[in-house]
C-alpha cells in the first residue's frame, strides 16, 4: 500500500478506509433495493457527528418508472470556510451477481470469497471514497467549503437515480465529482449517448405443416432486417465516413411451437454514438430495415406483416470543456497525490451524463474497480486509497 501521503493534509486513515469498503461491499443492495446501503451510510455519518438535519432521501423512487425501495441519499454539509459548494457522488446499487459478496483482502486486492458472486466494488468503492472523505473532514475537524454528498440509486439499470433526482435538493454545487471507475489517475470528461430501441413484429399465424404459405413468419422478417443492417454496416461497430457509433440487437422473444408460422416477435436493441445526429441516423436505419423486411415477406394471398417501432433516449452524450473548473481541480488533485492525470472519454453511460444534463457538469474519477459485472471482479486497494485522498483534497477546498 502507498504511504506517500503520510503526514500530509490529504492523508487518510488507510485501515479505516479499507475496513469501510469491505463492509460496504458486503451490504446487500442491488438496483431498486438500496435501503440497507442508505441505512449503513446514514449510521456512519451520524456516528461521526453529522447532524441528522443535514441528511435526507429524495423522492426519485416515486418518479422512476419501475419504482424502488428508496430515493437518493443527499447530505448537505454547511461550510466551515467560504467557497463554492462542491458535490461528491457515487451510486449505491450493485448488479445482481454481487448480492452475496464476501469480500476478503489478500495483499493489494479485495475479491469475493464466494465464487458465485461478484464483489460490488462497482460502485461501493465509490460510496466508500465519498464517505471516507466526509468522515475524515469530521474526524480531523478540517475546514471545508459547503459540501454535498450525493449517493444515488439505480445506476445499473438505466442511470435512474441521477436522472430523476430532486435536483433542487443538491444545493446548487459549482464543482461536481463522481467516483465510478478503475485507475485513480483517470479523469473522465465525457461519455456517449444511448437510445433504447423496441420493435414489435407482427406476422400471420398459420399451420406450419398444412398451410405455411398462408402465414407470415415474424422471425423471418426480423432475420431479414438484421441481415440487412449487418450487411450495410449498421450493426456492431458503425463507421460511416467520419461518423462513429455502435448498435446491438440484444434480446429477441418469439415463438412457442415449431408447427406454427410464428405470428409475433419482440426485439430490443440499442444504438450509441457521441454524436446525437448520427445516433438518430442509426435508429432510423433500424426503422427502415424492419419496415422494408416486413414489406418483403408475403403470404400466398398477398398479405404482409407489420412493425411497431419505438425508441427512447436513455441518456444524452456529454463532453466537458477541459478548461472547466471542475476538470482543472480534478487534475490538480490527481497531481497532488503524485499521479499523472489522464483525461478520457467513455463509451458507456455514467451518472455524470444526467448530472451534466441537469446543469451540473460532473467529472468522473476512478476508485480501483476491475472486471466489473463478473464473478472475477476485484478491487485494487492502492487505487481505491488514492481515490479517497483525491476526494478528501476536493472536499476540503484546498486546491484552486
Ligand atoms: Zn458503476
Amino acid at each position: 500500500m502507498t504511504n506517500v501521503s503520510e503526514g500530509t493534509s490529504f492523508a487518510i486513515d488507510q485501515s479505516a478506509a479499507v475496513a469501510l469498503v469491505m463492509e460496504l461491499m458486503a451490504v446487500t443492495g442491488r438496483s431498486k433495493h438500496e435501503g440497507q446501503v442508505v441505512a449503513f451510510v446514514r449510521e456512519r455519518l451520524l456516528a461521526a457527528g453529522v447532524p441528522e438535519s443535514c441528511i435526507e432521501t429524495d423522492t426519485a423512487n416515486r418518479r422512476i418508472p419501475g419504482g424502488g425501495e428508496t430515493g437518493n441519499l443527499i447530505v448537505k454539509l454547511p461550510g466551515t470556510k467560504r467557497g463554492p459548494r462542491r458535490l461528491l457522488m457515487a451510486h449505491m446499487d450493485t448488479v445482481p451477481i454481487c448480492v452475496r459478496a464476501k469480500p476478503v483482502l489478500k495483499g493489494d486486492v479485495i475479491r469475493s470469497s464466494n465464487p458465485a458472486s461478484g464483489l460490488g466494488g462497482d460502485d461501493r468503492a465509490g460510496v466508500a471514497v465519498v464517505l471516507t472523505a466526509a468522515l475524515e473532514l469530521f474526524r480531523r475537524k478540517l475546514t471545508h467549503p459547503p459540501v454535498t454528498l450525493f449517493f444515488c440509486v439505480q445506476e445499473e439499470i438505466g442511470l435512474y437515480g441521477a436522472r430523476y433526482v430532486s435536483a433542487n435538493k443538491l444545493g446548487t454545487p459549482k464543482f461536481c465529482f463522481n467516483w465510478d471507475g478503475g485507475d485513480a489517475n483517470y479523469v473522465n470528461i465525457g461519455a456517449t449517448g444511448d437510445y433504447a430501441i423496441e420493435i414489435e413484429v407482427e406476422g400471420i399465424a398459420s399451420h406450419a405443416g398444412v398451410h405455411p404459405e398462408r402465414g407470415v413468419n415474424a422471425i423471418t422478417i426480423a432475420s431479414l432486417a438484421i441481415a440487412d443492417l449487418t450487411q450495410n454496416g449498421w450493426h456492431g461497430l458503425i463507421e460511416k465516413g467520419k461518423h462513429r457509433g455502435t448498435s446491438n440487437v440484444g434480446i429477441i422473444h418469439a415463438g412457442e411451437a415449431t408447427n406454427v408460422v410464428t405470428p409475433s416477435l419482440s426485439l430490443r436493441a440499442e444504438a450509441r454514438s457521441h454524436d446525437p445526429v448520427f445516433r438518430k441516423k442509426i435508429v432510423e436505419a433500424y426503422r427502415k430495415a424492419f419496415e422494408l423486411a416486413a414489406k418483403s415477406v408475403r403470404s400466398s394471398d398477398g398479405k404482409t406483416g407489420r412493425v411497431t417501432f419505438g425508441s427512447d433516449l436513455k441518456y444524452e452524450s456529454f463532453r466537458l470543456n477541459p478548461e472547466e473548473p471542475a476538470v482543472s481541480l480534478a487534475k490538480q488533485a490527481v497531481e497532488k497525490i503524485g499521479l499523472i492525470p489522464e483525461l478520457c472519454i467513455g463509451n458507456g453511460g455514467l451518472d455524470a451524463n444526467w448530472m451534466t444534463a441537469h446543469g451540473f457538469p460532473t467529472v468522473t474519477l476512478g476508485c480501483g474497480q476491475h472486471d466489473i459485472h463478473t464473478t472475477n471482479e476485484w478491487l485494487h486497494v492502492p487505487s481505491f486509497l488514492q481515490g479517497c485522498e483525491i476526494a478528501l483534497l476536493l472536499a476540503s477546498g484546498e486546491l484552486g
